[in-house]
């Protein structure tokens, strides 16, 4: 039996029959696996090496039986993460951050940026144990990052119709209130005075051909860029928007995922719930899709 070492970042823990345990993680260099813990219930075999949150090193093998799940032989937690674990807001950030990467990472694939992204913003979540609950625009840096590591991040700087520029909106003090309207299908934005002059036309798109767009400030828009080149630990100190400008920016990035990224289920995030967040994800009506 050929034992394999990784770095595994467990994301999900799901009981198996009595005594057992499957476990999902986000390695280094086998993207997400599941692995199944045997008899890891009440012995402590793994010690808190299986609990959510845990950086831990495995040794795991391929099943006899050739099932899809690894075999895990050892886990020694290497960083628990015991911080988030103190508070609720922390904890359901933590649980809505592996949700998403549960979604995202490709199953048996080396994700090394995604890796990090993910052990970075494990890091920074626990250094936030004085706030009640991290601000939104932690959050939505880490969706801005998983976008465009998947290639989806919306199109640069410019409006879809007029190519005026964001920094031209967001340059001048008055314009900082200015709306955008994010295409969701274009992965791209328009801007106030377009979408004005060309209101009909993205109706009839939305109704004709099952466009979404949604809504969201330029302020926002303009911490969606800046996160895309600022480490996720400084992402919350650098951005600017109010939390309500970054409730909105959420939805957008949620339906941009929904959209864009392969795989990505198309059922509400669980974990939105207890960060008082809606999803801007609707059930499909009738025969249309
Ligand atoms: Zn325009």
């Amino acid at each position: 039996m050929r034992l394999i070492r990784d770095r595994a970042i467990i994301l999900r823990a799901v009981p198996f029959e009595d005594r057992h345990r499957v476990v999902t993680a986000l390695t280094e260099s086998h993207g997400r696996i599941s692995a199944l813990a045997r008899n890891c219930v009440q012995s402590r075999r793994f010690g808190g090496a299986l609990e959510l949150f845990t950086a831990s090193e495995w040794d795991f093998s391929h099943r006899s039986d050739g099932a899809e799940l690894f075999s895990l032989q050892e886990a020694k937690a290497v960083r628990t993460h015991e911080g988030i674990r103190t508070q609720f807001g922390l904890m359901a950030m933590a649980s809505l951050l592996s949700e998403l990467m549960l979604r995202v990472a490709p199953e048996r694939e080396a994700c090394l940026d995604l890796f990090k992204l993910h052990a970075n913003a494990l890091a920074a979540l626990e250094e936030m144990q004085d706030r009640d609950l991290p601000p939104l625009s932690f959050l939505n840096g880490y969706m801005a990052k998983l976008l465009q590591w998947s290639g989806n991040q919306p199109r640069l700087q410019q409006c879809l119709e007029c190519s005026r520029t964001l920094q031209s909106i967001w340059g001048e003090e008055r314009q900082r209130s200015a709306r955008l309207t994010v295409v969701v299908q274009e992965a791209g934005w328009i801007c106030e005075e377009c979408r004005k002059a060309s209101l009909i036309h993205i109706k009839s798109r939305s109704e004709h051909q099952g466009v979404d767009i949604s809504e969201v400030g330029a302020d926002a828009m303009a911490d969606f860029f800046m996160s895309l080149v600022t480490p996720i630990r400084q992402v919350a100190s650098t951005a600017h928007a109010s939390s309500e400008s970054h409730a909105e920016l959420f939805q957008a990035l949620e339906a941009l995922m929904v959209y864009h990224v392969p795989g990505f289920d198309r059922v509400p995030l669980n974990s939105l719930k207890f960060l008082g967040l809606e999803s801007s994800w609707r059930p499909p009506e009738g025969p249309r899709r």
